[in-house]
């Protein structure tokens, strides 16, 4: 019998792809990682807005997992219908695992029926299917009022509403409508990205250059489909001809299930990403972590588990905490990028200085996606 720990992944997105990366790199003689995810492969957060616009199509954007090639890692496309965390078992839809190591990276889910009217009335981009259905909506939209509605918290990668808005409005004006079409984001918050001065007023700036509008401070709380509004705490009622929402979020029911999660997400240590339960850790969108729902954070957390873990097999070094650090880009149209650069380091003010969009910074994005591709997937 192999004396090699196994190592049980729960989901190849952001934070499972890097997790198993690093383990691949520095533990392939001493572990058996098998990474389990329910589809055929990986898809970037930041492509539903090329699907949602129809510049790509599904297979374009994927980097299928069948194509996976590390040392010591096991890909299975299956889907995780129960987790054991005391006794670190999973029962997949088609068979059972134990694992001396968990980790559990199984994303955030959305839950659309929970706004009232929404799944009638209105439209989202924050899924994939949705991204690409939406795609088939715009094509036949020619005027009125687009709302863009965050109406849950949190939600992932904050600038997403924002850039959604500005490409929007973009790809409208491409078509000779932008004219007769008003696209607003309405949002609890009171600025774009409380964290980021610089990087909220470039966005606003671009809408006052665009006439788009952010409102603030509004939680939508259902949709009137047939009057075509939205309503807001205290009545306040908000008129489109297309809504656009971000759904509310939540850990899948899976984990939910497990009893995992408390006050919605699963709590974490801080520094090493470990849950209550021994030899169990969460990284990414699944957790209550201090740091936004993105995919770079994501990956820091995946990498904090990653350091804890390869200490703990070989004895040696000391194992940094997870930095909450990670650089978002942020699409600003015209084929040019900003980013940045936030630090949610646990227990410190977050801050995320800016830089301005670019084509240089858009190069950079597109080597960020090809370096993930590389370590990720390729051998
Ligand atoms: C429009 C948009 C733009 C974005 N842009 C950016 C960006 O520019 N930069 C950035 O960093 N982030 C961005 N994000 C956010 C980013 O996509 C997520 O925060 C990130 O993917 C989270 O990583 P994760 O590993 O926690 O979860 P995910 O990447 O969501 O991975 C979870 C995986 O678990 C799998 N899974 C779930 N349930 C099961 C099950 N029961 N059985 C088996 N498998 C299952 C899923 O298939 C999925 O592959 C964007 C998001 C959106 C919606």
């Amino acid at each position: 019998m192999s004396n090699k720990k196994k190592i049980l992944i729960l989901g190849a997105g952001f934070g499972g792809l890097e997790l198993s990366s690093r383990l691949s790199e520095a533990l392939a003689d001493r572990v058996e990682i098998t990474l389990i995810d329910k589809n055929e492969g990986f898809i970037f957060g930041f492509s539903k807005f090329d699907l949602m616009l129809g510049h790509s199509t599904r297979p374009e954007v994927t980097y299928f997992y069948k194509d996976i090639s590390k040392p010591a890692v096991d890909f299975r496309q299956e889907t995780v219908v129960s987790i054991d965390p005391v006794n670190r078992r999973v029962t997949t839809d088609k068979q059972d695992y134990e694992a001396d190591v968990l980790v559990v990276a199984l994303g955030a889910d959305y839950s659309v029926d929970a706004t009232p009217g929404f799944a009638q009335g209105g439209h989202e981009f924050y899924s994939f299917d949705g991204a690409i259905g939406l795609h088939n909506v715009l094509k036949k939209f020619e005027s009125g009022k687009v709302v863009i509605g965050i109406i849950g918290q949190p939600f992932k990668c904050p600038p997403a509403p924002c850039e959604a808005a500005i490409l929007l409005d973009e790809w409208f004006e491409q078509r000779g409508l932008s004219e007769g079409i008003d696209i607003s984001v309405v949002s609890q918050w009171p600025v774009p990205i409380p964290p980021s001065p610089d990087g909220t007023k470039a966005i606003l700036d671009k809408f006052d250059a665009r006439g788009l509008t952010f409102t603030t401070q509004k939680v939508i709380t259902s949709l009137d489909p047939d009057r075509k509004v939205a309503i807001c705490e205290g009545g306040e009622e908000i008129p489109y001809d297309l809504f656009l929402g971000i759904p509310i979020h939540r850990v899948p029911t899976v984990v939910e299930e497990a009893g995992l999660a408390k006050d919605d997400w699963i709590p974490v240590d801080d520094k090493n990403l470990q849950t209550k339960f021994p030899g169990v850790y969460a990284v990414g969108d699944v957790t209550s972590a201090p740091a936004p729902k993105s995919g770079v954070f994501a990956e820091s957390a995946a990498r904090a588990v990653a350091e804890h873990l390869i200490t703990e097999l070989t004895g040696e070094g000391e194992p940094k905490p997870f930095d909450g650090k990670g650089s978002c880009y942020v699409e600003f149209g015209d084929k040019l990028v900003g980013r940045m650069d936030a630090d949610f380091f646990p227990g410190t003010r977050p801050t995320a200085p800016f830089a301005p969009p670019s084509v240089a910074v858009a190069d950079e994005k597109k080597e960020f996606a090809a370096i993930r591709r590389k370590r990720w997937i390729d051998g």
